[in-house]
């Protein structure tokens, strides 16, 4: 773990603590956080934006908010993650300062929460979207373009990208194999996921679906977004409102994380 971690850490993550550096014991609080793997919780919509709303009014945001910060709780007192929330209250919080939060800080990986709706009342059930290679390599040739962006990358690869002497051809090269690697731990996280979520809930599929959505898009974080079932279907709302199942949806997110996590990083380091 130490390994894995020593090449992924950077100090940029220190904005995320205020005053941190005021004293040697909050600096020895710094160095736990970055030992953990930082997990941005993303609750859907908040503030003047509803998100889905069904015909008894129940909101989208309100789930998520709940499910977000259930979520927080349970990973906060594991000892291998450092959640943080995009929001933590009923606010507004913009799609390009969610982004901004992504290319400003290290994190190991971005989970979205949604509840989903249609209008067709019988259609139930959870489901896990992670981005389309499309839309990430627009993204990929849009950095590449203007690399005067900032945007956190491990110091490696950052090197790199800003070294002229290294043509664009390579630097992109660099950033695609990036992305098939967050691909892939896109696609084994939603496996791990799903193992928990077939325990609670229906699944028409048990893969990810692909889209084009900008909270999926940052060339520097594994990300996916997890519809936690419908709004509109009677059954699943009467869940969703519970204290109980939210409860269920947030357990079964975290010990897909964790399994996810430890199988995959932590197993790895032990065999080398
Ligand atoms: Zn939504």
């Amino acid at each position: 773990m130490k390994l894995f971690l020593k090449k992924t850490i950077h100090k940029k993550i220190i904005i995320f603590f205020k005053n941190i550096k005021k004293n040697q014991k909050n600096k020895k609080n710094v160095k736990k956080i970055l030992k953990k793997f930082i997990i941005l919780i993303d609750p859907g919509h908040g503030g003047q934006d509803p998100g889905a709303v069904n015909s008894l009014g129940l909101q989208e945001k309100k789930i998520t908010l709940k499910i977000g910060i259930k979520l927080k709780n349970l990973l906060k007192n594991s000892n291998l993650f450092y959640p943080v929330l995009t929001r933590n209250d009923d606010s507004y919080v913009s799609l390009k300062k969610r982004r901004d939060f992504l290319k400003n800080n290290h994190v190991s990986f971005l989970i979205s929460i949604h509840v989903d709706s249609s209008k067709k009342k019988y259609v139930s059930g959870a489901s896990i979207w992670i981005t389309t290679n499309e839309r990430m390599h627009r993204e990929i040739n849009n950095f590449i373009k203007d690399t005067k962006e900032h945007i956190y990358f491990p110091k490696n690869i950052q090197n790199l990208i800003q070294n002229k002497k290294y043509d664009l051809f390579l630097k992109k090269t660099i950033l695609d194999l990036q992305f098939n690697n967050f691909q892939k731990m896109e696609i084994n996280l939603s496996n791990y996921v799903f193992q928990q979520f077939k325990k609670i809930i229906k699944l028409d599929k048990i893969t990810p679906n692909y889209a084009s959505l900008g909270i999926l898009s940052s060339i520097n974080t594994p990300s996916m977004l997890i519809e936690t079932g419908f709004i509109t279907n009677f059954s699943e709302e009467k869940k969703l409102r519970t204290d109980e199942y939210q409860n269920k949806i947030a357990n079964a997110i975290y010990m897909g994380l964790k399994n996810y996590f430890q199988d995959t990083f932590l197993s790895n380091l032990r065999d080398t």
